[in-house]
């Protein structure tokens, strides 16, 4: 594999992108505007400058990781030559099948489809598409040029080789791959989502503030960031998504989304990406301060 297209260039496209271009794989990038292609190459730059600072990279790679990116607002021409596609694009199972019954017609026969869904069924990918054996769910964490997990899905019908190519090309990413099954949120976000609910539960109801509740799963459960800033960063959008695919899948109340998280949602408040969720974010400032609906 050496052609990679990337589609989406938001918080987990970008990160891809970056990642199999650094390590010498000729990347095509596309969205649906070059305002979102723009932003997402300016902040594969910035992490690439960060790698240069701490040492991790050098200008050489910086360089080449930067020429190995093309970007497209089109998919076909952005998709046509491809030997993996990795899409990236919004958690919204309507847009990916959409996506995904659009590369079959166009992409080679034996291209491999894999999707970074946070919870959407492999299965249910597969079955827009004539080659259901060729995909599989290659989900990184966030950051992605930084997180050592790749969770790999296999959906129903999802080949031995294809998930041995993937585990493969995993493992040139210098990441781990772990293998899972298809059903609503594999590993990662079944555990993780109820988790960052309950944070927000906890919040609503008034069991604590914004800054106790992460204290106590930062000093109390040595995680290195709290479930709220976590939801900042993820984006509140895509954790409402994935809890509403878990609630659905597995018909139990437990998953039900917070009231909370669905008017931030409603009120675009998602976090980082749109400025403010339960922390607001403002450009150069690395200090953590409350969003002001939050704070006392
Ligand atoms: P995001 O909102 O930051 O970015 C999504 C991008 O997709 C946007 O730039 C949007 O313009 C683009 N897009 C929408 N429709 C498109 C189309 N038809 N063609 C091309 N691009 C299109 O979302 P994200 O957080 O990067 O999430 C992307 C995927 O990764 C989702 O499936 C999500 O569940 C998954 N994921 C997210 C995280 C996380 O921490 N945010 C972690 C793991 C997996």
């Amino acid at each position: 594999m050496k052609n990679i297209t990337v589609i989406g260039s938001g918080t987990m496209g970008n990160g891809i992108a970056h990642t199999f271009a650094q390590f010498g794989y000729t990347v095509s990038l596309v969205d649906v505007s070059q305002e979102a292609l723009e932003k997402g190459l300016n902040t594969i730059s910035k992490n690439l400058e960060r790698q240069i600072s701490k040492g991790t990279i050098t200008e050489e790679v910086r360089v080449n990781t930067l020429n190995n990116i093309q970007t497209f607002t089109d998919l076909k021409s952005a998709a046509k030559n491809a030997d993996l596609v990795v899409e990236a694009a919004s958690e919204n199972e309507s847009l990916k099948l959409k996506i995904f019954a659009d590369l079959d017609t166009f992409c080679k026969p034996d291209c491999i489809f894999a999707s970074n869904t946070s919870s959407i069924s492999i299965t249910k990918i597969a079955s827009a598409t004539k080659r259901e054996t060729n995909v599989i769910g290659m989900h990184f964490m966030n950051p992605v040029p930084l997180m050592p997990l790749v969770e790999i899905i296999n959906g129903y019908s999802t080949s031995s080789e294809t998930t041995f190519s993937i585990s493969e090309l995993a493992r040139k990413l210098n990441k781990t791959p772990v293998l899972a099954n298809d059903y609503p949120g594999f590993v990662a976000n079944r555990i993780l989502m109820p988790m960052i609910n309950e944070a927000i539960y906890a919040l609503h109801e008034g069991v604590a503030g914004v800054s106790e509740i992460d204290t106590v799963m930062k000093l109390g459960m040595s995680h290195p960031m709290g479930p709220l800033q976590l939801a900042d960063f993820i984006g509140l959008d895509v954790c409402l998504s994935i809890l509403k695919i878990l609630y659905n899948g597995f018909g139990n109340q437990k998953y039900a989304p917070c009231p909370l998280l669905i008017n931030m949602v409603t009120a675009n408040q998602l976090g980082i990406k749109s400025g403010t969720g339960f922390y607001k974010y403002t450009f150069g400032n690395k200090d953590l301060v409350i969003a002001d609906k939050f704070s006392s």
